[in-house]
C-alpha cells in the first residue's frame, strides 16, 4: 500500500490551496482555497471531477482555516462528500456570514483539536497552530506506516507555544509547508502579539485622546492584544458589532461592550446606517448577545475608550469623528500596511490625521518567517519537503544535501 500526494493547487503560488493525499482505497482533500483576490461573487472553480463536479471521487475534504484561499471553495465540493472542520473556526466563520446575512454554503463535521479522524484508511490529526485566523490546524496524517505533516498556514508570534507544538509534532516522511514570507527577503522578521501589545500600552500611556484599532475582525489574536492593552491602560473596550459577534462565536473571555452604531447613530442623526459592504444587509445582520450595548453618545461622552473599528464600520465611525476632538487621540492601524492604499480606508486615516490622531502601525504577520520555517523543518526532520502557498520555492532548495525538495508536487509516492 502507498500514500500518494498531489499537490492540485497552490504549490508556486499563495493561496487557492487544494491538495490532495490518496492510498489505493482512499483519497482525501486538505483545503479547497480560492486564489487570493477572487470574491464569494466572482470565484474561480478548477475542473477538477470527482470533487466539484460528477460523480463523487473523494472521501473527504479537510480544512486547516476559515480564511478563504484555504476554505473558498468548500461550498463548491459535491455535496455527497464530507467536510471536516475545526469547531471553533466554523463557529466564528458561521458568525462573520450570518453577520452578512449569509450562510457559509456547506455543512461540515466538526473536528476537535488533536482527536484524530480516520477516512478509509487515512488518519488524520487537527493540530492546533498559531496563524491570524482563530482555531487553525496544521495537520499530521497517517497512512501507510508513513506520516506527513501540512503546515498549513501558521507561525510562532502569536500567544500559543511553538516550543511546545514542536516538541508534540513527530518526525515525518514528508512535510508540506507554507513559505508566504520567504519572498520578503532573508531579514524578514515580525514582532509577537505580545509585543504589539506592550507597544499598544506604551502608547496609551502617553496619551489622554480617544483611541481606536481598526483590524479585522476574523484575526480573534489581535482583539486579544487590543482588549489587554485596554485593560492594561485603564480604557474601557469598546467593540464595533462585527468584532462583538466574532468575540463573542470565540468564546473570548473579555469584558467589553458592543457599540450599536447603525441605531444609536442614527437616532442622533449622525449616520444613515450602512455598511462598507452596503446598506444590503443591515435587515439580515446578526447581533451579539454577550455584551453589553453602548449608545454612541455614552460611548464617545469621554475619552478613556479604546473603539474596535472594522471596514464594516468605518462608514458608520467616518461621521463621528468628524465630530469628536481626536487632539491627543491614536488610531492603532491593526492590518498589513498595503490595506491602507484602499481609498474608503486612506481617507479614513487621512480624516483622523486631521483631527489630531496619530496613526501607529500594531500588525504583525499570520505567517512563518524563515526562521520559523528552519525550526519546523529540523524538528520534525522529513525525508522530503514539498513548499507550498509560497512565491520563492527556491528558498527550499538549502535543504536539498539533507532531503529530497519537491518543487512540482504531482502523484509523488511518499
Ligand atoms: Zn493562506
Ligand atoms: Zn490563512
Amino acid at each position: 500500500m502507498t500514500l500518494r500526494i498531489n499537490i492540485l493547487r497552490g504549490q508556486d503560488q499563495i493561496g487557492g490551496s487544494i491538495i490532495e493525499l490518496s492510498t489505493e482505497t482512499t483519497r482525501i482533500i486538505l483545503d479547497a482555497g480560492a486564489n487570493m483576490g477572487e470574491t464569494r461573487v466572482h470565484t474561480f472553480v478548477p475542473k477538477i471531477p470527482g470533487l466539484f463536479s460528477g460523480k463523487p471521487a473523494y472521501d473527504a475534504v479537510f480544512a486547516s482555516h476559515y480564511h478563504s484561499d484555504h476554505m473558498g471553495l468548500l461550498r463548491y465540493v459535491l455535496p455527497e462528500i464530507p467536510i471536516y472542520m475545526g469547531r471553533g473556526a466554523y463557529d466564528v466563520a458561521c458568525a462573520m456570514s450570518a453577520f452578512k446575512g449569509r450562510t457559509l454554503g456547506f455543512s461540515p463535521v466538526l473536528m476537535k483539536a488533536n482527536v484524530p479522524v480516520t477516512v478509509g484508511d487515512i488518519t488524520v490529526i487537527p493540530t492546533p497552530c498559531d496563524h491570524s485566523a482563530y482555531d487553525s490546524f496544521m495537520f499530521l496524517v497517517k497512512a501507510c506506516g508513513k506520516t506527513v505533516l501540512y503546515s498549513a498556514d501558521f507561525r510562532s508570534t502569536g500567544r500559543m507555544d511553538f516550543d511546545k507544538l514542536l516538541r508534540d509534532l513527530p518526525e515525518v516522511d514528508a512535510l508540506i509547508t507554507e513559505g508566504t514570507t520567504l519572498s520578503r527577503g532573508p531579514d524578514f522578521h515580525e514582532p509577537s502579539e505580545k509585543e504589539l501589545e506592550d507597544f499598544a500600552v506604551e502608547t496609551l500611556k502617553d496619551r489622554k485622546g480617544p483611541a481606536l484599532v481598526y483590524l479585522s475582525a476574523q484575526n480573534v489574536e489581535r482583539i486579544v492584544t487590543a482588549y489587554n492593552a485596554a485593560r492594561r491602560t485603564g480604557r474601557r473596550f469598546i467593540m464595533d458589532e462585527l468584532t462583538a459577534v466574532v468575540a463573542e462565536a470565540a468564546k473570548l473571555k473579555i469584558d467589553g461592550y458592543v457599540l450599536r452604531a447603525s441605531h444609536s447613530l442614527a437616532e442622533l442623526g449622525e449616520v444613515v446606517a450602512a455598511s462598507a459592504g452596503g446598506g444590503r444587509h443591515r435587515t439580515h445582520r446578526r447581533k451579539s448577545g454577550t455584551f453589553p450595548a453602548v449608545s454612541a453618545g455614552k460611548a464617545f461622552s469621554s475619552n478613556d475608550f479604546l473603539l474596535c473599528v472594522t471596514p464594516q464600520s468605518l462608514i458608520n465611525f467616518r461621521k463621528v469623528a468628524q465630530k469628536t476632538d481626536f487632539k491627543d487621540g491614536v488610531l492603532f492601524f491593526a492590518r498589513r500596511e498595503t490595506h491602507m492604499l484602499q481609498p474608503a480606508v486612506s481617507a479614513f486615516v487621512a480624516l483622523m490625521e486631521s483631527v489630531g490622531a496619530i496613526v501607529p502601525v500594531l500588525h504583525t504577520s499570520g505567517h512563518a518567517d524563515s526562521n520559523t520555517i528552519d525550526r519546523l523543518i529540523r524538528d520534525v526532520r522529513p525525508s522530503v519537503i514539498i513548499p507550498v502557498h509560497t512565491e520563492l520555492s527556491n528558498w527550499f532548495a538549502r535543504y536539498e544535501d539533507e532531503c529530497q525538495v519537491i518543487y512540482e508536487c504531482r502523484d509523488y509516492e511518499v
